[in-house]
């Protein structure tokens, strides 16, 4: 398929949105008997995160909880009085580690001293050091100026993620999720399927009698979720896991209604799963295009990622194409030099090797 061909798939809208707008900010729509849809605000770009409460015997299950802010706060003192009215929280399920499904936790498993549910992965994960902390770790610096950034670039990388926005908060003790886990809340039975890539162990739940999928950021229906490589795992492969986690989630009906963590309520899955797996596969395509001659992972960032509005959306940027690149080294298109301490990728020809020895010989 040519670029032309698939940028106009890309472009093509198949998916079905049976809701065309979203609850008011702070406020919840009822999407199901027992199902409520919470819009709750966040204070970036991307200004809202779908929370999803599920109704059970004399109580709620929540999934995902918001950023750790005075807004979530209020919102969820306001949904507790008025839309609760007094009924408890009984259960917290995070669908995985990132701070605006996670951010509230502790706040109403504490509130309401209920359990909390994850994947081990995923609490894991909020037990990693955090980069928010006073002087940027030199694994930080090393990363990012190996990545081809400035001393000061580094440090507005730093300080975009230094804010108390991004701490978060490990409940004591958690029940743990495992792919294939039947849970049942209400009159639903919902099964956990896991994921990979956006994050360690990403749970969906799947009810498959009302065809429903809370998909959190493992599915989207128009932003792509960020696949990142980080400081904590620099060498990982992430956009390999992500990749194979679209062709299991093909295994689910396309006739699923998907309740995402971002965006509006689609149907269409898996015209979605194969938009996503293309998606990845332009990128890398237009990584084997550029890197004839050796580029740094910020050239390869602006390549990729030309429009950054902020440091935050080019340390974003960054982990993505990284992950791209740690994709492509792992396939064996790739290598790699450090040069002058930034690495620079270029593509491994084949005879490369022959050509070295050769060249011994000659001289
Ligand atoms: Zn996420």
């Amino acid at each position: 398929m040519s670029d032309l061909d698939l940028q106009a798939k890309l472009r093509h809208n198949a998916l079905e949105f049976p809701w065309s707008e979203p609850p008011e900010q702070g406020h919840l729509r009822e999407l199901a008997d027992g199902l409520l849809w919470l819009r709750m605000p966040l204070p970036f770009g991307l200004d809202h995160i779908n929370l999803y409460l599920l109704r059970h015997e004399h109580g709620w299950v929540v999934v995902d909880t918001g950023l750790n802010t005075d807004q979530s706060i209020a919102v969820w003192e306001r949904v507790c009085s008025e839309v609760l009215q007094g009924e408890p929280v009984l259960a917290v399920i995070a669908t995985h580690c990132h701070y605006d499904h996670t951010g509230m936790v502790v706040w109403l498993s504490d509130r309401f001293q209920c359990p909390v549910y994850m994947t081990f992965g995923e609490y894991s994960s909020i037990l990693l050091p955090s980069a928010a902390v006073d002087e940027a770790p030199w694994q930080f610096r090393q990363f990012y100026q190996r990545a081809g950034l400035s001393t000061d670039e580094v440090d507005g990388l730093h300080a975009a993620v230094g804010s108390s926005m991004f701490k978060n908060e490990a409940p004591h003790s958690y029940r743990r999720l495992r792919d294939g886990d039947l849970l049942s809340i209400g009159k639903r039975r919902w099964r956990i399927v896991v994921g990979a890539g956006h994050s360690p162990e990403h749970a969906c739940l799947y009810n498959e009698e009302d065809q429903l999928l809370i998909s959190g950021d493992q599915v989207l229906p128009r932003i792509t979720s960020s696949i990142c490589i980080t400081v904590t795992e620099p060498e990982a492969n992430p956009l390999q896991e992500w990749l194979n986690s679209l062709k299991r989630l093909r295994s689910i009906p396309d006739t699923v209604l998907v309740l995402p963590a971002h965006e509006l309520p689609f149907r269409g899955l898996h015209f979605r799963l194969q938009q996503l797996q293309q998606h990845h596969e332009l990128h890398l395509d237009q990584l084997m295009s550029a890197l004839e001659s050796p580029q740094s992972v910020d050239q390869c960032r602006a390549l990729l990622f030309p429009r950054v509005r902020n440091s935050f959306d080019r340390l974003m940027a960054i982990g993505e194409t990284q992950a791209h690149l740690n994709f492509l080294m792992e396939e064996g298109s790739l290598q790699r030099e450090l040069c002058d301490e930034v690495w620079r990728y270029s593509l491994k020809h084949s005879d490369a090797q022959a050509v070295t020895l050769a060249e011994d010989i000659h001289v």
